[in-house]
Order: C-alpha cells, then structure tokens, then sequence
C-alpha cells in the first residue's frame, strides 16, 4: 500500500480526498494543526499527527515513521476577506510555511507533491471560459499566496526535481454522499452552506452579493464542483506524476456556471424549505462569470465530474446539514 501524508486532512477537501484515498487503496497519513481543520472529520484509524507543515522535525518524523512516498498539500489559510486584511498572514501561512514544507520532503527524498491551487490565481479573467495559460493576476493576497507557490514549483524542480501538480479549484461545494464528512467553516462564507442554514432556519436568509453584474440575471455566476470529484481529480494527478506525466497546472472544474440565483432556486427544490433572500450590495473583488476551461484535465489527466449536477451538489451538503446541523461536534 502506497503510504500518501495529506497535509489539511482535516479539513473539508482535504478529508474527502482522504476517504476516497482509502477507498482506492492508498494509505493515507494526515498532518493537521486543527486550527481550521476537525479531528472528528479524519476516517479511523488512518495515522493523524497533529502539528504544523513548517515544523521540519515532524515532517521528517512522519514521511520516515510511515514511509511517505507522496504528498497532497492541501494545508492552507482560505478566508478571501482576512487575506485582504491580513496578507502577511497569508504570505507566511500559505507561501512561506509551503516552502519549509517542501523543503523538509525533498530533504526526506520525497518529490512527488500535488498541491490545492485556486482559480483566485486568475484575477479577474479577460476570456470565459479560463484556460490555465490565461494571465494570472490575483486580486486577492489569498490568490497570490497560492499563485507564489505555484511559482515557486517550477524552479524546485529545476533545482531538485520536484514533481508536482498544481490544481486550480474553481467553486468547492457538495458532500459525502452518505452525510458523513461535510463543510463546516468558522466563519462560513461560502454561497451554498450559508444558503442551507437558512434553510435550517439557523439564519434569517441569504444575501444576494450583487444583482447588477453582466449576466442573464444580475447575479453572479460560478462553476461549482462537487467536492469528490476534487477528491478524484487528486488521486488521478498522483498517479499521472507516477506514471511520469510532466508537471504543471489544472483547472478542476465542470465548464458550465451557475448563476446565484439558480443555486438558491435548486437549494428550495432540494430542501422544499422556505429561503428568504435580500438583495445586498456587491462583495468587493467578485468577477461577474468564472468558469473553468477543463479541456487540459480532462485529456491529460482522464478526469471527468462523476457528482457535479447543481442538484447533486446541493442534495448532498443538505445531506450533511440534516445530519449535522452544528458541524462537527
Ligand atoms: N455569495 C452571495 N451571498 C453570500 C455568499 C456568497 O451572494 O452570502 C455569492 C458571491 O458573491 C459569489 C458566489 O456567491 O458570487 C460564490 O461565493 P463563495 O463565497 O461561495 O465562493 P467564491 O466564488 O468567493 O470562491
């Protein structure tokens, strides 16, 4: 069994691409600090270290103690709004505490790494849908927190032959289909778990960010993807690097857009509860349309989404907010 360490298994993506890792075979290892993440989200009995990806000590513990042949690197800050607050939060989070991680596993003779990138490297896109040559020009220190790293791949593996894949997620969203790992964000930001609890009656109801954009209907428009089809997209690039494919970057997306509005309608079919809406201002730094161009990953890499209908998305994060009306507890 091929003994893979996730750095922020605890965390909602990270999580599900540990489930489905032992689900394929793999031996999946999780470092989490847990200041975002939630031990109740790591499976039984996969090895959990608790402690942070700069402490090159335990890195170097772990990829000995369980033969650590791979990494996927999804341990990061992710708040847009506190990254414009507190960049330099973000820089050493994200970009410097990156650079000790890798370092510590080239040191361990670790090369292969597929890191968690963000369609936030792109800024606001000149061409709908984006491809990954497009120029990258971040509008938020989150963005160009991922965008350094990914920038930083390149020369390690000029240097020492890192191997690595970047994926440019575009909107995260959807659950285990059981209902039994799910998102659950201190603050939650997101579009679909805030429509959701106000589904629950947890919250009043949904702000509208915005109905003036340049879309059919005002709102914004986003290209959701289910959060298992990520967890794919992860394992298929592991394998992809293990089979000797070059590095490099991928758009992890479906290619079509929901508008807001089409996510809250869906939301009140799937849950048949009332969700009451306010038409609120625009959010600094929202493009009208993002929408990945999935060619590149889809040809190279094999992926296709398996769960990403809008419907499938929002029937199961309502599964897990039946389930888990508090989060994890
Ligand atoms: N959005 C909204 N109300 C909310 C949260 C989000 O209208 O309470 C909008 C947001 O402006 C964006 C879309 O929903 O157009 C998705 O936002 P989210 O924060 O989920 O993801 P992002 O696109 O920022 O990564």
């Amino acid at each position: 069994m091929e003994s893979i360490l996730v750095s922020g298994g605890a965390g909602y993506i990270g999580s599900h691409t540990v489930k489905t890792l032992l689900d394929r075979g793999y031996k999946p290892v999780v470092l989490d600090n847990l200041v975002t993440g939630h031990w109740q989200s790591v499976a039984r009995g996969v090895p959990f270290f608790q402690g942070d990806i700069a402490d090159s000590h335990l890195v170097r513990r772990i990829v000995e103690k369980e033969h650590v042949s791979a990494v996927i690197h999804f341990a990061a800050r992710s708040l847009v709004g506190e990254s414009a607050e507190k960049p330099d939060l973000y820089f050493e989070e994200n970009t410097a505490k990156t650079n000790r991680f890798v370092s510590s596993l080239l040191e361990s003779a670790v090369k292969r790494l597929i890191f968690s990138s963000t369609a936030a490297t792109y800024g606001i896109p000149e061409e709908v849908p984006i491809p990954e040559n497009a120029p990258t020009s971040p509008i938020n220190p989150y963005g160009f927190s991922k965008l350094m790293i990914e920038q930083s791949f390149s020369w390690l593996e000029k240097a020492y032959g890192l191997e690595w894949i970047a994926l440019r997620y575009f909107n995260a969203a959807g659950a285990a289909l059981d209902g039994s790992l799910g998102e659950d964000h201190i603050p939650e930001t997101h579009l679909i778990p805030l429509i959701l609890k106000a589904a629950l009656g947890q919250r009043e109801g949904i702000s509208i960010f915005g109905t003036d954009y340049a879309t059919p209907d005002g709102t914004c428009i986003r290209d959701y993807i289910h959060v298992l089809d990520l967890a794919n997209a992860h394992i298929l690039a592991l394998e992809a690097l293990g089979k000797g494919i070059g590095s490099g970057v991928y758009n992890v997306g479906t290619g079509s857009g929901y508008s807001v509005r089409e996510v809250i309608e869906t939301a009140r079919q799937v849950t048949g509860r009332t969700i009451p809406v306010v038409e609120s201002p625009r959010r600094p730094g929202d493009p009208d349309r993002l929408i990945a161009k999935v060619a590149k990953i889809q040809t190279l890499l094999g992926w296709s989404p398996n769960y990403s209908s809008l419907e499938q998305i929002v029937e199961s994060a309502w599964t897990w907010h039946l389930r888990h009306p508090n989060g994890f507890e």
